[in-house]
Parts: C-alpha cells; structure tokens; sequence
C-alpha cells in the first residue's frame, strides 16, 4: 500500500544524537514524506563566538550528513552554521560540496545578518546555489537574541540576487513586518512572479494559537500561497507525535478556519518545498 503524505517539513532539529531508521519510523507514522534536519547548534545555543569551534562545526555536519545518507530523497541536510566561526567559508564550502548537505540554517545570536563581514560567506553561499533558512522574530534560545532577528534585516539579501532563502515562524511578532519583507523581494521580480523570487516563508509555529489564522490568512491574500512552507520545528525527529500535533493543528486552521482548496493545502504542505529546494 502506497502511504499517504500530508506534510513535508522544512523545519526540523536534530540533537546529534537521531538515529535515522527511528526518524524515518516516525515520520511514516506522523505522514510526513520529507524532512528538512538542521544539523546540532555549533554553538550549544549560546550567543559567545569565543565557544565556535570548526571542529565541532565538523562533526555536527558529518552527523546530519549520515543521517541524510540512510534515505537522501526523504531526509535533507542543512548545515547549522554560525558566520563568526573562523573557517566558516572554507566548512560551508566542505559541508555542500563534500558531505552533500543541501543548504544551510542560521540564527542570528550575537550578530546581525547584514553585517559587511560576512560577505564572504553569503557569496560563498550564492556560488554553492544552495538556500538558507533564518531564524526570524523572538528567539527563545538565547538570552537575549530577538534583536538581532528582525525580518527587514534580510533585505540586504537582495544583493545576492541568486540565493533563495525562507524566514522562519512567519517573523513572530514582527508578521506584518515579515510579509512586507516578502512583498519587497516579490516586487523585485514583478508582482506574482513566484518562481523567480528570493524569499519565502517557513510558517513553523511561533505565532501562537490565537495570532495563527489570522497570520496564516493575511500571508496567503497578501503573497498568495505559493511562498508558503510547512514546518513543525521538531526537536526530536524521533517521536511522530511532535510532527503530528502541528500536522492536525495547521491543517484545522487551513480547512476550517481559512476554507482553502485541497490544491492550496498541498502547495503549502508539500510541494512549495520542492520549489524551495530547487536551484534558482
Ligand atoms: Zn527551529
């Protein structure tokens, strides 16, 4: 019997401590056919780059890549990497290249996105042809991280013309602030030319219940639903029941409470993701 998918997720953390049979159990069990893994934190969640190592970098890397290695068409790397680490030009180059990671994760903890220093890297990253997804909004990691997390901070990606990147949790609280951001990326390329821009959005909880529908519903009228992308925010792939809980809760919201067609769903729940990962 063929399974039945109701999600791709483009928002999920590995500890480095998965086992890949466990997380492709789960998420046959919770329907999910793709998994986006962010490789552990290099930074063990703190905003001190004195504590970045590149061996730790390395490791981290080298574990996401394995697990994506037990079943690549359903399990996609992404390396977590902080810019302020020394060598981060040369690993971004070795995590893509050599370990076949097919993109990269960041939050900004400690430093902001746009900062003329890593302007290597970001041209790194545009050569590699590979996308980034930005942690965006309050930030509940770090002691004190939010503002380096504002949605316009990504603006000065237009500069990289062809590197494709998701804002996370739909900027939480800054939405109204996150959509514009997309709408100015979309505007670049002309109005409704979806497959062309930079930016989408990875609607990953954040907005809490009460803000969701709402968020959910001014982000399709607004940007229309193809930049839309589902995430769980899982942080332990092992366990169906995390990827399940905001399976069912997002899809309540989509059917009941926003009343989109069964196509509209499945571009939000899956297939924006293929457009996402695909080279610009
Ligand atoms: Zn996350």
């Amino acid at each position: 019997m063929c399974p039945v998918y109701l999600a791709s997720d483009c928002h999920v953390h590995s500890k480095g401590i998965e086992k890949a049979e466990k997380v492709v159990k789960a998420m046959d069990e919770a329907g999910v056919e793709k998994i986006v893994l962010f490789s552990p934190h290099p930074g063990l969640m703190t905003m001190d780059a004195g504590i970045l190592s590149r061996g730790k970098f390395r490791e981290c890397v080298e574990f996401a890549s394995n697990i994506q290695k037990y079943n690549p068409d359903r399990i996609i790397g992404f390396a977590f990497i902080d810019p302020r680490m020394e060598g981060a030009v040369e690993e971004a180059e070795r995590a893509i290249c050599d370990l076949e990671l097919k993109g990269f994760k960041m939050i900004p903890a400690g430093w902001y996105p746009y900062e003329e220093r890593f302007r290597p890297l970001f041209e790194k990253i545009e050569s590699l042809g590979v996308p980034i997804i930005f942690h965006s909004g309050i930030s509940w990691g770090f002691p004190d991280s939010s503002r380096f997390c504002r949605p316009v901070y990504y603006e000065f990606l237009i500069f990289y013309p062809r590197i494709k990147f998701a804002l996370a949790h739909i900027g939480w609280p800054w939405v109204d602030e996150c959509l514009a951001t997309a709408g100015r990326f979309l505007a670049a390329v002309g109005w409704g030319n979806v497959d062309r821009t930079q930016m989408f959005i990875d609607i990953t909880p954040g907005t809490p219940r009460l803000w969701r529908s709402e968020s959910l519903r001014k982000a399709i009228v607004y940007l229309g639903p193809d930049l839309l992308i589902f995430g769980s925010d899982n942080g332990n792939p092992e366990d169906p029941e995390r990827f399940r809980r905001v399976i069912v809760s997002d899809l309540a919201i989509f059917r009941e409470e926003l009343g989109l067609t069964s196509d509209t769903i499945e571009k939000i729940m899956r297939r924006n993701l293929e457009r996402f990962l695909s080279s610009k």
